[in-house]
């Protein structure tokens, strides 16, 4: 039989706010524990919560982004269990009146644009941090309070590629909008995964299982490669799959099953006291509209308009803002950005890549692949010598312009210069021109790689060839 996986997943965004969402406390990672906590996120009693206004334009500029209905009313609720990281007994979370409903991501998949539909995105509170050792278990509160918008799609997804696309896509967004730094690695971003299968063409949703711990990109794929295979092969064997909360052990590469799942009426969630509902009207939703930046498909389809890129191109840039706004630069210095974006995806990327680092971590200012591009575009040097020249920019950050100079790399066009040239490792090697004469028309190379090796590679290229092949010809 075939089969059919259906995927949806939640996804936690950590908000770059300076502080909680309920408290004065630093959002600061990696501090000494339980330095980043007060009364009111150590869930101490008789102490009041206050809401951080940031995290509500976050939101709202997220829902703008995704296209979402945003509510004008929505409210807190109390998401109750017991856990050592939870020191209240709940997590303020918000449940039946969410502030944002619907909406979609889209995604760019086998070559066409996709829309994975949102059921919600809801702000809650970020729980402290367990951490078990081997002389017993510690608990962190400096996370507890930490804003988060946890965003839950529908059950539309198919394949492990559509997903990690889809989360790709919400990195970039996020990224975009300047909410959240994207990082999955660090946990900034984090992401469960309901996955269940049915035979192809049922329309009935399967059990599902929760899958978690999932701390990258490929991880999310791998995860959900194997459970696919996992569940089918169950009912295969006529095992009934049950729900159930799953754990990913990246080094074995299976998940294993941790708890049954919860039903959501296991939380006893009711509306929380000590938060006033949530009251939006149009004013506060237009000015936060103003403040939302070119979002990534926009400004790929601007890229290719303006600047006249190959639309993959375009699309690479605008994958991260910081490397769209690095060729924006650049181009902006240049008056050929078509060779401008060459050099930064092939050569700039290239090296980074190489190096395990991205485009924050080079010292190559955009002005300078400009520069770079005008000295070609000028004939001062050869295309091949630039390589010379980037990788030189590449260790020291210092202009083309200067490094050409100091290291004497100006390419060499005067015509007779290379024609003296030309005449004397031409009359040096009789037996090479006698096979070029006998028809080896390929020993060109051989007399073009002589003079290059004479002037280090500086002479103009095209002259050489041309100059050659007439003093062979004449002979
Ligand atoms: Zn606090």
């Amino acid at each position: 039989m075939e089969y059919e996986a259906v995927i949806g997943l939640e996804v936690h965004i950590q908000l770059l706010t300076k502080t909680k969402i309920f408290c004065p406390c630093s959002t600061d990672f990696g501090a000494t524990p339980n330095t980043h906590v007060c009364p009111v996120c150590l869930g101490m009693p008789g102490v009041l919560p206050v809401l951080n206004k940031q995290v509500v334009e976050y939101a709202i500029r997220l829902g703008e982004a995704l296209n979402c209905k945003i509510n004008r009313f929505s409210r807190f609720a109390r998401k109750n269990y017991f856990y050592p990281d939870l020191p209240k007994g709940y997590q303020i979370s918000q449940y039946e009146l969410p502030i944002l409903e619907g909406g979609y991501v889209e995604i760019f998949i086998d070559g066409e644009y996709r829309q994975i539909a949102l059921e919600r995105i809801h702000m809650e509170e970020d729980a402290g941090k367990t951490i078990h050792k081997s002389d017993g278990s510690y608990v962190d509160l400096n996370r507890a309070g930490v804003p988060l918008l946890e965003m839950v799609s529908m059950p539309v997804m198919h394949s492990p590629q559509e997903a990690s696309e889809y989360l790709r896509s919400i990195r970039k967004i996020v990224r975009y909008l300047g909410i959240c730094d994207g990082n999955m690695e660090e946990g900034s971003m984090r992401c469960d995964a309901n996955i269940s299968i049915r035979p192809k063409g049922e329309t009935k949703l399967g059990t599902k299982a929760e899958l978690k711990n999932m701390n990258s990109f490929k991880h999310v794929e791998k995860a959900l490669e194997y459970e696919i295979e996992r569940q089918i092969a169950a009912v295969e064997n006529g095992e009934k799959i049950v729900q159930e909360t799953r754990l990913w052990d990246e080094k074995a590469g299976i998940t294993k099953s941790m708890r049954s799942k919860e039903e959501a009426f296991e939380y006893r969630y009711f509306p929380d006291p000590d938060l006033v509902p949530i009251l939006i009207d149009d004013e506060w939703i237009e000015r936060v509209k103003r403040e939302i930046p070119e979002l990534p498909k926009a400004r790929m389809e601007r890229f290719v308009k303006e600047y006249g890129l190959k639309e993959e191109d375009a699309r690479i840039l605008t994958d991260d803002k910081i490397l769209a706004d690095y060729f924006e630069e650049a181009a902006k210095a240049s008056n050929n950005p078509k060779s401008v974006v060459n050099w930064i995806l092939s050569e700039l990327l290239g090296h980074l890549n190489r190096e395990n680092k991205s485009i924050e971590d080079t010292i190559i200012k955009p002005e300078h692949i400009a520069e770079l591009v005008g000295l070609i575009d000028k004939n001062t040097i050869s295309g091949k010598i630039a390589k010379t020249v980037f990788k030189e920019m590449y260790v020291s950050g210092d202009a083309p312009g200067s490094i050409v100079e100091k290291k004497g790399l100006v390419q060499i066009t005067d015509e007779k210069a290379i024609e003296e040239l030309v005449v004397k490792i031409v009359d040096a090697n009789p037996k090479a021109v006698e096979q070029y004469k006998s028809g080896k028309k390929n020993t060109i190379g051989f007399f073009v790689g002589q003079v290059m090796k004479e002037t280090k590679g500086k002479a103009n290229p095209k002259m050489v060839n041309e100059i050659l092949m007439r003093k062979l010809e004449e002979k």
